[in-house]
């Protein structure tokens, strides 16, 4: 069968080629789309390719930061925390160099493990996603983003500079391995404290129990467990999981205290 390739030139005419969406194939830096589609499992007739629609760009304006949904994951791994630390904590310099950070929002949820390691960092950063689709263009938090991601076309995400930020994942040393579960933390302006976690759930999710308990992080680490929908997959188990959770949330809370 043949594919349709689509190579828009701009913006515009990258949301006119996306449409509303139906039958159409999102390429970001295809790091999975085109794994997906080599081995048979997705068989697109229509593939948008986004790599010349002008969406790379990392924007910023006083503490106001954009970025691109086509902007490399490796051009995000020096900002601050989390976003900053859990970028660069993505696969290697040359996934990091392929991979966009539209389409680690969008990745999908294999059953073998979890993807998208932004997101998590993204919804602590409570960013608005700009996107493109059916009833035109919109603009709505990560949290509600995530519950209809595979139905929009990603623009770019925008998010302020917190007062402080801080990320932790699980690490095995001398591996390289996807992240089996991470934790970001930000404290807003007003002192405010949000949490979220990625490999908890089928994507990232926010720890609302924990936030509830942020002044004492052995407690919010605690009560983290009950925010999370832990599974058993190819990374780690349940069981793991349900150890670890804890220590992480207590990890970026003591973190972020000390700022
Ligand atoms: C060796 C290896 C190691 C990896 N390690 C990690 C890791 O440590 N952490 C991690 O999070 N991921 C990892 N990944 C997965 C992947 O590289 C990242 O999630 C990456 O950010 C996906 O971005 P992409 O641009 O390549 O997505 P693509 O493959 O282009 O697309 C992924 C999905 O998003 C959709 N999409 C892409 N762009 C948009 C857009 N603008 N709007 C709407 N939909 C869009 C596509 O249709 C597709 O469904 C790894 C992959 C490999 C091969």
């Amino acid at each position: 069968m043949s594919i349709d390739v689509l190579i828009p030139e701009s913006v515009d005419a990258a949301a006119e080629a996306y449409g509303d969406g139906r039958d159409v194939t999102v390429v970001g830096g295809g790091t999975i789309v085109v794994q997906l589609m080599t081995q048979g499992w997705l068989r697109p007739t229509r593939a948008l390719m986004l790599s010349k629609a002008g969406l790379s760009y990392v924007r910023k304006s006083g503490s106001a930061v954009t970025v691109g949904a086509m902007t490399p994951v490796t051009d995000v791994a020096d900002l601050f925390a989390p976003l900053g630390p859990c970028a660069a904590n993505v696969g290697d310099n040359e996934i990091r160099a392929q991979a966009t950070v539209g389409g680690n929002l969008c990745a999908p949820t294999p059953p073998e493990h979890p993807s998208g390691d932004l997101q998590g960092p993204l919804l602590a950063l409570d960013a608005s996603v700009r996107s493109t689709g059916a009833g035109g263009e919109s603009t709505e938090t990560v949290e509600e983003f995530l519950t209809h991601r595979d139905a929009r076309l990603v623009l770019d995400l925008s998010f302020e500079e917190p007062v402080a930020g801080a990320f932790a994942a699980l690490d095995r040393p001398h591996a390289h391995h996807p992240t089996a579960l991470a934790v970001s933390a930000v404290k807003a302006g007003d002192g405010s404290i949000r949490l979220a976690a990625t490999g908890a759930g089928p994507t990232a999710i926010r720890l609302s129990s924990a936030e509830a308990a942020a002044d004492d992080p052995e407690a919010a680490g605690q009560a983290a467990l009950a925010d999370a929908d832990l599974q058993d997959d190819a990374l780690a188990s349940a069981w793991y999981r349900e150890r670890m959770l804890p220590l992480l949330v207590q990890r970026v809370l003591n973190e972020i205290k000390e700022v």
